[in-house]
C-alpha cells in the first residue's frame, strides 16, 4: 500500500494526517500551513491506498472556485476523472440532493433557487399585503430573522412567541413567506440547507442510502460551519462514517451569518476518539508577513492556540501608506501594480482586498483609467446585473410558470401596457385563490376588459410560444432566442450611450456563458434548470474574462482560503476596518481582528496596507484615523512609506507666521489671489486657505456664485 507520490511534497505532520487510520479526524492549524493541501491529498490517498471508491467520498469546500481547484488537483494526482466524487459547497451539495429527491422533500420538480434580492422582494410583498408599516417591520430584518431561524434548523411552527407581540409578528411573517415559497416552488439559500437536513432526518431510507454511500466525508474551513450544516454532517456521518475536518479557529469570520466556531469543540465531543493533528509550518508567507500576522492575532482572547513558523526568507516589511483620500489610495495601488507588471509579474498576482464592496468602485475607476484589466469577485456580479436577471427571469418563467418572482419582474419589461391596475387585479386574484400569478393572469383576462386583457393575453402567449420554440434547442440557442424574441436586446439598445451598449454586451455574454456551461450530470435535470441554478449559486465567483490576466479585487471575506504574491489591504481606518459597529462590542472586534488576520495571511511575498485621511464613501466625507490593527503590528515588521505628494495635487504649506502660502507642485499651481476655475462654480479668486495637505479648506470668491469653501483634495481646481 505504498503511494509515495501522494506523500511527496508533504512534511511529517501533514503526512501523518493524510495517511491517518480510518477514524474521525481533525486537523487544527493556522493559515497557510497546508490544511487544504492535506485534505486534497487525503482524498487521493483514500482512493489509491485505502481503495475507497470515489463514489463513496464527499468533500465540502467553502467556495465553488475551491471545489473546482480541488477537483483538478485530485484528478492530476489520480490520473483519472474524478466525476463520481462529490465535491462542492454545502449549498451546492444540498441543491444536488434536492434535485435528486424533490419528491421526498415535497418540492415541485422544477423548483427554483432564489437569491437574497428575490427573497427580500417576496418578503416586502407579504409585508405590504398585510398592510404593515415597512418602517416598523423592516423587510431586511424580517429576512435576517427568517434566515437565522432556518440556519438553526427551526421552522415557524417550532417557534414560540413567548408572549411578545413583536416576535409573534415575525413568526407570522416567516410562516406566510414560507407558504408563498412553497406555492411558487422557490427555495432560498437557507432553505436549501434546511430541506437537505430534513430530508436526511425524516427519510430513513434516504439517510441509510447516503450513509452507506458516503462513508468518507471531508470538510474544509470547518470553523465556519453553522448549526444546520453541522447537524446535517453529523446525521450523514452517523455512527459508522469517517469524517475528516480541517479548520482554524483564528479564521472564523462568519459568526455574523450564524457560523459557530464552537463546532470545532462540538465535533470532538460528538466523535469521541477524534485523532487531532496540528500543523505549524507555514509555507505561504515570508517571515515578516507571518510574524506581523502572529502578533496581530495574539491580541485575541480564548484562542485554541497555535504558533506558526516558516523556514522561508524574511522578506520585505509590511508597507504602510497614508493616503490623502481614497483616490490617492487607489493611485498608490495602481502604481504598485504597474511596478510589479513592469518587472514581469502577472497582474493576477495582485489582490486588492477591502472590508466592504462599496470600496471597490474607486479602485475600478483608477484601474480603468490606467487601462489595467481587473476582476471583481462578489459585489458587481455578472449574474446579479439587472439585465442578466431580466433574461434569467424569462428563462425561469418559461421553465416554471409558477415562479411568481420572475413573473412580476418581466411581465411589463419591455413595457407592454401592463400597469399597476392589471397587476393588482392579478395579485388579488392569486391571493384569494392561493394560486400562482400565472394562473391568476389566465383567469383575469376577461375580467380586465379589452385593452388591458389583451396586453396580458399577449404576454401569456409570448411565454407559451417561447417555450415551444426553444424546448428542443441546445441551451445557448435557447438563451439567444429568448433575449431577442422577448425584445430585451432591443429594449436595452435604446438606452443611450455606453450603459445600453454594456447591457447588450452582457446579454450576449450570457449566451456565451450558456455555450460554455457544463451541466452537472449527476443531478439529472434539464440543462436549462441546471444553468438557472448555477446562475444563482455561482454568481460572482466566476466572472467573465476568466482567461484574461487581471488584478483581483474582492472583500476580505471572500479572500478566505486564497493566496496571492502581492496583497493590498485597503481602507485600514478605524470605523471602516474594524467596522464602526464592531468597535463597541468585544466579540465583534475580535471577529474583525480575525478578518484582518485572514487578509494578512493571504500575502505570499509583499503586503501593503493603506488608509486614507479623508474618505468619501456612500456620498459622505469622513476623516479617518489609522486602524487600531495597524498599531497592533510591532514596528519592526512594518515600514511606513512617506506620503508622497502627488504631482497633480497642490499642497498648502503653512508658514510659521500664521498666514499660509500655496506651494506649487506643478507649473501654474495655486496661490493666494490666484484665479482658478471650478467645474461647477466657474471662475473665481483664491481668498484664503486653512489646514494643510489635500485636506486644506480653500476659500474662493467665485464670480457668479460668491464665496465658497471647498476641500482642496476634492475641488479639482484648474489655475487660469
Ligand atoms: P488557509 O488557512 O489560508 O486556508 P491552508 O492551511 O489551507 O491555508 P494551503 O492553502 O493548503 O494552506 O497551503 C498554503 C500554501 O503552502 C499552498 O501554496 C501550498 O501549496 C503550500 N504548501 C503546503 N504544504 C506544503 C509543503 N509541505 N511543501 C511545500 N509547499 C506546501
Ligand atoms: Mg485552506
Amino acid at each position: 500500500m505504498d503511494a509515495p507520490h501522494l506523500l511527496a511534497g508533504l512534511n511529517d505532520e501533514q503526512r501523518a494526517a493524510v495517511s491517518a487510520p480510518l477514524a474521525p479526524t481533525l486537523v487544527l492549524a493556522g493559515a497557510g500551513s497546508g490544511k487544504t493541501r492535506v485534505l486534497t491529498h487525503r482524498v487521493a490517498w483514500l482512493v489509491q491506498v485505502e481503495h475507497v471508491s470515489p463514489h463513496g467520498i464527499l468533500a465540502v469546500t467553502f467556495t465553488n472556485k475551491a471545489a473546482g481547484e480541488m477537483r483538478g488537483r485530485i484528478e492530476s494526482m489520480l490520473g483519472v476523472p474524478s466525476a463520481p466524487l462529490w465535491i462542492g459547497t454545502f449549498h451546492g451539495i444540498a441543491h444536488r440532493l434536492l434535485r435528486l429527491h424533490w419528491r421526498e422533500t415535497n418540492l415541485p420538480q422544477a423548483f427554483q433557487i432564489i437569491d437574497s434580492d428575490d427573497q427580500l422582494r417576496a418578503i416586502r410583498k407579504i409585508i405590504k399585503s398585510l398592510e404593515l408599516d415597512e418602517s416598523r417591520w423592516v423587510p431586511k430584518e424580517v429576512m435576517w430573522f427568517i434566515n437565522a431561524r432556518k440556519d438553526e434548523g427551526l421552522r415557524a411552527k417550532d417557534l414560540k412567541d413567548e408572549g411578545d407581540p413583536n416576535r409573534r409578528q415575525f413568526i407570522k411573517l416567516y410562516e406566510l413567506y414560507q407558504e408563498q415559497c412553497d406555492r411558487s416552488g422557490s427555495v432560498d439559500f437557507a432553505e436549501l440547507l434546511l430541506r437537505a437536513y430534513e430530508l436526511l432526518r425524516d427519510r430513513p431510507d434516504v439517510l441509510s442510502h447516503y450513509r452507506n454511500r458516503f462513508r468518507h466525508v471531508l470538510v474544509d474551513e470547518f470553523q465556519d460551519t453553522n448549526t444546520i450544516q453541522y447537524d446535517w454532517l453529523k446525521l450523514l456521518v452517523g455512527p459508522t462514517g469517517v469524517p475528516f475536518a480541517v479548520g482554524d479557529d483564528d479564521q472564523s469570520i462568519y459568526r455574523w451569518r450564524g457560523a459557530k466556531v464552537e463546532n470545532l469543540q462540538q465535533y470532538r465531543r460528538d466523535f469521541p476518539g477524534v485523532q487531532l493533528f496540528r500543523l505549524e509550518q507555514n509555507y505561504r508567507s515570508t517571515g515578516n508577513i507571518l510574524e506581523a500576522a502572529n502578533a496581530l492575532i495574539s491580541n485575541n482572547t480564548g484562542r485554541l492556540g497555535k504558533n506558526l513558523w516558516t523556514s522561508g526568507e524574511r522578506g520585505e516589511p509590511v508597507r504602510l501608506y497614508a493616503a490623502f483620500n481614497e483616490r490617492d489610495e487607489a493611485d498608490f495601488v495602481v502604481n504598485r501594480v504597474r511596478d510589479w507588471t513592469l518587472k514581469g509579474g502577472r497582474r493576477s498576482d495582485c489582490a486588492i482586498l477591502y472590508r466592504s464592496n462599496a470600496q471597490s468602485r474607486t479602485f475600478e475607476e483608477a484601474l480603468l483609467a490606467a487601462r489595467i484589466p481587473y476582476r471583481v469577485y462578489g459585489g458587481l456580479r455578472f449574474f446579479e446585473r439587472a439585465e442578466i436577471k431580466d433574461a434569467l427571469a424569462y428563462l425561469r418563467l418559461i421553465f416554471n410558470r409558477v415562479d411568481d418572482a420572475s413573473f412580476e419582474r418581466i411581465v411589463n419589461l419591455p413595457a407592454r401596457g401592463i400597469g399597476t391596475k392589471t397587476l393588482d387585479t392579478v395579485r388579488n386574484y392569486a391571493r384569494a385563490n392561493a394560486c400562482s400569478m400565472w394562473q391568476a393572469a389566465g383567469a383575469c383576462i376577461s375580467e380586465l376588459g379589452n385593452r388591458l386583457g389583451q396586453s396580458l393575453h399577449g404576454f401569456l402567449v409570448l411565454i407559451e410560444q417561447l417555450d415551444q420554440q426553444t424546448r428542443n434547442l441546445p441551451l445557448h440557442e435557447q438563451v439567444d432566442h429568448v433575449i431577442n424574441a422577448t425584445g430585451l436586446v432591443a429594449y436595452y439598445k435604446q438606452d443611450k450611450g455606453d450603459r445600453g451598449e454594456a447591457k447588450v454586451e452582457n446579454l450576449e455574454e450570457l449566451v456565451t456563458a450558456a455555450r460554455g456551461f457544463e451541466p452537472d450530470e449527476a443531478a439529472q435535470m434539464p440543462a436549462l434548470a441546471n444553468f438557472l441554478s448555477h446562475a444563482v449559486l455561482e454568481s460572482g465567483e466566476d466572472q467573465a474574462d476568466e482567461w484574461e490576466d487581471g488584478v483581483q479585487m474582492m472583500t476580505l471575506h471572500s479572500a478566505k482560503g486564497l493566496e496571492f504574491p502581492i496583497v493590498f489591504m485597503c481602507g485600514m481606518e478605524d470605523g471602516l476596518f474594524p467596522s464602526q459597529r464592531s468597535i463597541t462590542d468585544v466579540g465583534g472586534l475580535e471577529e474583525e481582528r480575525r478578518l484582518c488576520y485572514v487578509g494578512t495571511t493571504r500575502a505570499m511575498k509583499q503586503l501593503f496596507m493603506s488608509y486614507a485621511e479623508q474618505r468619501r464613501l456612500h456620498g459622505t466625507d469622513t476623516y479617518g484615523t489609522p486602524s487600531r490593527f495597524i498599531k497592533e503590528i510591532p514596528p519592526e515588521f512594518i515600514e511606513e512609506i512617506r506620503p508622497r505628494i502627488q504631482v497633480s495635487r497642490p499642497v498648502y504649506v503653512p508658514r510659521s507666521s500664521g498666514s499660509g502660502r500655496m506651494e506649487e507642485e506643478r507649473p501654474g499651481g495655486i496661490r493666494l489671489g490666484q484665479r482658478v476655475r471650478h467645474q461647477k462654480f466657474g471662475e473665481g479668486v483664491v481668498f484664503n486657505v486653512e489646514g494643510d495637505g489635500s485636506n486644506a479648506h480653500i476659500q474662493i470668491n467665485f464670480e457668479r456664485h460668491g464665496m465658497k469653501t471647498l476641500v482642496l483634495g476634492y475641488a479639482n481646481l484648474e489655475p487660469v
